[in-house]
């Protein structure tokens, strides 16, 4: 199979050297956008057809298309880093390739083959590779891809023309200023997503079932929410946009795939990197009442989330509603700074990449 040709049709106005240098120094995290975008469009007989590199711009969007009445929208997020020799390389982006198949599967959309989704990775990077941060710090390039149903119509169905689209926001350390722990509120009022339904797809529809406990969250002072399970309201899942990780001295849990917790890059990343450091690495599953616990009784020594934005966030507090309690003493704990520090170091190309994990853009 022949991957889809991208037409090169970049912006003729690329923003002045000075004043992109000036976004680079201070990026935040989706705030400014490269000077171009790929489009590619699929029709119901035609397939995948007009794969387009063009400049960065609003999409016309008919009142009735049906994105906006049915959220048929799925999309993905993955980070090109700079290299010590000046290249550009993108992490595991066959996984997200991978993942955006499934989530596309589950909310009854076309799957775009894997090469394809990668050379349009290249592509926008390649064009855009002035706004790759330098080496040298937690900087990157974050790629949103993303799909939104094209047609027109309020008929409930699966649409039959989609629109795939990456766009590409420069993105700074995360933690200006040294990593900082977050506190988490546990939800166990709302769920995020249930068995049986789009927990383990990345659709803009389980950020919005989110918002409400975020804003619960903010209210109780908390910066995060962290997700039980829909049933039991017993087994922890994850927060609205990262997983989590249990630590017990040399031995990492993470919660098991039920279905209704989106398989991270990161998590599984970690799984592979825990083991390659000598610390034991689980899947299973936690429930509220072991967090709670095991802390107590001392057992629990660190808790960390993760995710591409942040690659790993120590948790230093936790709310309930029927108490709250420290992790740990509150301080970043030595396994989540230990696995941080290696994960970014193999992304940025610091440390050796026994796993073939960097795919260099050319
Ligand atoms: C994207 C996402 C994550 C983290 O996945 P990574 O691939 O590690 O970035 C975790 N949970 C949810 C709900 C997500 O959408």
């Amino acid at each position: 199979m022949t991957t889809l040709a991208i037409e090169l049709k970049p912006n003729s106005h690329p923003l002045p050297a000075a004043e992109r240098e000036a976004r680079l120094a201070n990026p935040g995290f989706g705030r400014f956008f490269t000077d171009n975008m790929v489009t590619i469009r699929w029709t119901e007989g035609r397939g995948w057809h007009d794969a387009q590199l063009v400049p960065y711009g609003p999409l016309e969007l008919d009142p009735a298309n049906m994105t906006l009445h049915y959220a048929q929208e799925i999309f993905e997020g993955l980070k090109a880093y700079r290299q010590p020799d000046g290249t550009v390389a993108l992490f595991r982006p066959e996984r997200n390739a991978l993942r955006f198949q499934h989530s596309a599967r589950t909310l009854a959309m076309p799957e775009l083959p894997v090469e394809t989704f990668i050379a349009a990775c290249d592509a926008l990077v390649a064009q855009d590779i002035d706004w790759v941060p330098p080496h040298g710090g937690e900087s990157s390039l974050y790629l949103r891809p993303f799909m939104i149903a094209a047609e027109v119509g309020l008929g409930v169905r699966p649409a039959n023309e989609y629109l795939f689209v990456i766009i590409a926001s420069p993105a700074g350390a995360y933690f200006e200023g040294g990593v900082k722990p977050v506190s988490i509120w546990i939800s166990q009022d709302r769920v995020r997503a249930v068995p049986g339904g789009m927990g383990d797809a990345k659709t803009g529809g389980n950020y919005a079932a989110s918002l409400l406990a975020q804003a619960e969250a903010a209210r109780e002072g908390c910066a995060q929410v962290a997700y039980l399970d829909a049933v039991e309201r017993k087994w922890v899942e994850e927060l609205g946009g990262m997983n989590l990780y249990f630590v017990y001295g040399d031995r990492i849990v993470t919660p098991s795939l039920t279905g209704s917790l989106l398989e991270g890059v990161t998590r599984d990343s970690l799984l592979t990197v825990a083991r390659d450091l000598g610390y034991q690495a689980e899947e299973a599953r936690v429930s509220i009442d072991q967090w709670r616990e095991d802390t107590a009784n001392g057992t629990l020594t660190e808790v960390f989330a993760c995710g591409t934005a942040a690659v790993i966030t120590p948790v230093g507090s936790v709310k309930t509603k029927d108490g709250a309690w420290t992790q740990g003493d509150g301080a970043p704990g030595p396994v989540t700074m230990r696995l941080r520090e290696q994960l970014l170091a193999i992304q940025t190309g610091n440390a050796v990449d026994p796993h073939g994990w960097r795919h260099t853009v050319a």
